[in-house]
């Protein structure tokens, strides 16, 4: 890490505590006190606004945020989320409202909600509906989706083009139903995360100790919509099964 490199490190972010939406507060919580035991500040509730450089405009020398604080640095790292680059898809009778509208089979939806038979989208693109846990549709920005995705649409193809109508029919009922899934190492912390946890209105500590390896259960009433663990990696993969399971309206 930066930090163990020796540079000084500051986070700056708009929220209460960093990664408070995707971990939820009591998990974000310890995260964050894990990086300070480090040497990491964090400067929460706060925009960056401008970022300043050398007299001759080559180097930054450091920014300044929206509560006025000034703060030197040599290097500053963005992480603003992304927007999908839909724009060359305009006109094409496709709906690119927040991505590329897809069905449960990742056919591309038509601006008046019908499939494309010979279009889909696969990746952070695409926003897609996840049937075991809730009709919404959404983007997922995580490495196991596109793989996961390449490999449904790939076999559809590839049916589509063969002789086995009956398969090929088989795999359009079978829809796509993905555990999103996200890992950070952070440290010594190692973070491995299951479901859609920023679905869970209850938070409950299902295994370790708050401040040592734990996990976390992410429940909506008796429905386990996401699950993560710092450290102990084999047992949360052991919940992967259980999560969604139920929780479909
Ligand atoms: C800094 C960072 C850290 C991340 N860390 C993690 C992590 O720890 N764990 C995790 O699970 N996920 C992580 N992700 C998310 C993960 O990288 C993405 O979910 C994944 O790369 C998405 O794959 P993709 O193929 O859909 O899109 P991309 O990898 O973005 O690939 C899209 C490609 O399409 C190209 N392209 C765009 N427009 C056009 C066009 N008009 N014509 C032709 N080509 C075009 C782009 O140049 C790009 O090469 C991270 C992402 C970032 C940015």
């Amino acid at each position: 890490t930066a930090t163990k490199l020796g540079c000084t490190v500051t986070v700056v972010g708009k929220g209460s505590i960093p990664m408070l939406r995707p971990l939820g507060q009591q998990l974000a919580e310890d995260v964050q006190r894990r990086n300070e035991a480090h040497g990491v500040t964090f400067i929460s509730n706060a925009c960056l606004v401008e970022i300043l450089a050398d007299e001759a405009g080559d180097r930054v020398t450091g920014v300044v945020l929206d509560n006025g604080q000034n703060i030197s640095c040599d290097v500053v790292i963005e992480a603003l989320g992304s927007l999908p680059n839909t724009e060359f898809l305009l006109n094409n009778d496709i709906d690119i409202e927040s991505g590329v509208h897809v069905d449960e089979t990742l056919h591309a939806l038509r601006e008046n909600g019908e499939p494309w038979d010979n279009v889909y989208a696969i990746g952070d693109v695409a926003r897609f509906p996840i049937p075991q846990f809730d009709p919404k549709t959404r983007r997922v920005e995580h490495w196991n989706i596109p793989t996961e995705m390449a490999r449904k649409v790939g076999k559809l193809v590839a049916l589509a083009h063969g002789d086995d109508r009956d398969a090929h029919a088989a795999e359009l009922e079978k829809p796509f139903a993905p555990i999103p899934s996200f890992w950070s190492d952070q440290f010594e912390v190692s973070l491995l995360a299951y479901g859609l946890l920023d679905q869970g209105d209850d938070i409950r500590l299902l295994e370790g100790d708050v401040g040592g390896d734990c996990i976390y259960g992410y429940f909506t009433g008796d429905a386990m919509v996401g699950v993560c663990g710092i450290g102990m990696r084999s047992k949360v993969m052991g919940y992967r099964n259980k999560v969604g399971l139920n929780f479909a309206q």
